[in-house]
């Protein structure tokens, strides 16, 4: 059944013409940006939302917002387009949501004026496709030396991800990672691995360049440590298939029992030969390392470690040049990795194995500290934020002042530009520049002072000391946000803007909505 068939009795509320959907529909988005508005920048208020069950959760990320309201078929629009940012560059998804809002409203005053919406869609992509430009040269590429300006990029995007208190720490991760591995052309976040150590304090955190594995040897046989390590990994058990030594085995006849003994022990003595012959000495597996295996590793003087979780053998992986084989006895010589070393060691009473000084020196590990498990994952998503936004830095994009600088900018920009711009459209490019101005308003109005001054104090601070000056998230005053350290990526900027926009035309464009086959007939 189509979402939005409707029982008989709702059909009195059916819009008689094709302009009440549209209206209807503006509506409905500009509540949903009014919701999420509240939560954008450093200040931005916690939301309770009650569920069905009516259990409450706080959260100030928009995106959260978004996901946990109420089905219809506006709000999926603009929930998408807040998805898709997040899943693009995990960051803008309230910038996003709030624009598309915005972009209604303008538009509404529009259609209100009898501006055709084609004539606004059109102004609309114009408009987008001029602030793009603007905004690209506006953008300041940051070089893996910019180690501040990195920091801070890191410290914006981190806002408002409830970590405040631990932001600088987070911070100085990101840059110590990015100092280690990054070169001209960045680096690839797939290569910062990130150990979640519960214990101890978030400033015992720290940046190591070894992989820590949560068992120790799996045979007390097994050397404790291994030089100039071999490795091969595995992620299912190790076993010999028809290895039945043990005692529920019942064959009847003495004879066939021996000799499946013997070509089990050949099997055996295969499989340990040939990670011998391959030059294998640490054998890393996700699954269980057979009983009847180990005594064999054991008398080969390999180093196995069992039960290793797929997150680490990954990392290990991309360390060490090795791939992960399902079968031990499929291991070709390309498969190996290496490691300088390999070693048992006790933390916290546990037996570990810490693998390190990787081949590929462009890994690096950190290791979150932190009193327990779910301060963890919170800091963990932060800290996953925080090196996109260096990662992002680094791309070809670069970063742009933040704050809502740019956004008033690039408004400013638009309206000079719009003069130019025939017909109708015109009028949209400046709804267009109007709509991007909610942005620093939101800002100045979350810091608690009143929004008309605010941007009216920013217009003119920004004509007089140029496009650095933003909104200084706390005091909500004007502030060179350059030397503030507030500094959006060009990227995440770009993306937002462009989503909105399309989320809005796509609202815009809806002209009607056929109710369902009941009234065709
Ligand atoms: P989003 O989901 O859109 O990223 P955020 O709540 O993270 O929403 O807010 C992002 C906005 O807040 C950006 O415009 C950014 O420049 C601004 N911002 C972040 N930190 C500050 C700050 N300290 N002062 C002023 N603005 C800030
Ligand atoms: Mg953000």
């Amino acid at each position: 059944m189509p979402a939005d068939r409707r029982e008989p009795g709702q059909l009195r509320n059916w819009p008689d013409k094709p302009g009440d959907i549209r209206s209807m529909n503006i509506r409905a988005a500009r509540e949903v940006a009014e919701i999420v508005r509240s939560t954008l920048g450093p200040l931005g208020m916690d939301k309770l939302l009650i569920d069905d069950d009516g259990m409450g959760i706080v959260t100030n990320d928009g995106a959260t917002v978004l996901k946990q309201m109420a089905e219809n078929p506006v709000l999926t629009i603009v929930r998408d387009a807040s998805r898709g940012q997040e899943s693009a560059v995990e960051d803008g998804t309230t910038t996003t949501a709030v624009l598309t809002g915005h972009l209604l409203a303008e538009a509404e005053g529009l259609l209100a004026q009898g501006v055709h919406p084609a004539s606004i869609i059109r102004g609309y992509e114009t408009a987008l496709e001029r602030t793009e430009v603007i905004l690209r040269e506006a953008a300041v590429t940051v070089a893996p030396a910019d180690i501040d300006t990195l920091r801070d990029v890191a410290l914006t995007a981190m806002t408002s991800k409830g970590v405040s208190s631990n932001d600088e720490v987070l911070a100085d991760l990101v840059v110590e990672a990015v100092e280690r591995i990054a070169d001209e052309d960045g680096f690839d976040t797939d290569d910062v691995y990130v150990e979640k150590e519960p214990g101890g304090w978030v400033e015992q955190s720290s940046v190591a360049s070894n992989v820590m594995l949560d068992t120790g040897r799996a045979s007390a046989g097994m050397p404790r440590r291994v030089e100039d390590a071999t490795l091969a990994l595995v992620d299912e058990d190790v076993e010999v298939t028809g290895l039945r030594m043990d005692s529920s085995t019942s064959v009847a006849d003495g004879a066939t029992a021996e000799s499946l003994r013997e070509s089990d022990r050949r099997s055996l003595d295969g499989l340990v030969d040939s990670l011998v012959d391959l030059g294998v000495d640490v054998l890393v597996c996700g699954g269980r390392i057979d009983e009847q295996v180990r005594p064999a590793l054991d008398g080969a003087g390999i180093y196995a470690a069992e039960r290793v979780d797929d997150e680490t053998t990954t990392q290990v992986a991309g360390a060490s040049g090795a791939t992960v084989v399902h079968d031990a006895r499929t291991l070709e010589p390309g498969d190996l990795g290496s490691a300088e070393s390999v070693m048992e060691l006790l933390v916290d009473g546990e037996s570990r194995t810490s693998v390190e000084g990787f081949a590929d020196a462009d890994v690096v590990t950190l290791v979150l500290r932190g009193s327990q498990m779910n301060l963890l994952e919170e800091l963990y998503r932060a800290l996953e934020d925080g090196l996109e936004a260096a990662r992002l830095a680094l791309a070809d994009g670069g970063v742009v002042p933040g704050g809502g600088a740019s956004e008033l900018a690039a408004a400013r920009a638009l309206r000079t530009f719009a003069t130019g711009v025939e017909g109708r459209d015109q009028l949209a490019v400046d709804a267009f520049a109007d709509a991007l101005e909610v942005i620093p308003r939101t800002l100045v109005e979350n810091a608690g002072r009143p929004p008309l001054d605010g941007i009216v104090a920013l217009r003119s601070a920004q004509e007089r000391d140029g496009v650095r000056i933003g909104v200084d998230g706390h005091s909500g005053e004007p502030v060179d946000v350059v030397d503030s350290g507030v500094l959006d990526l060009f990227e995440v900027k770009e993306a937002a803007i462009d989503r909105a926009t399309r989320a809005a035309t796509t609202i815009l464009g809806i002209d009607d909505a056929l109710p369902t086959d009941e009234n065709a007939e």
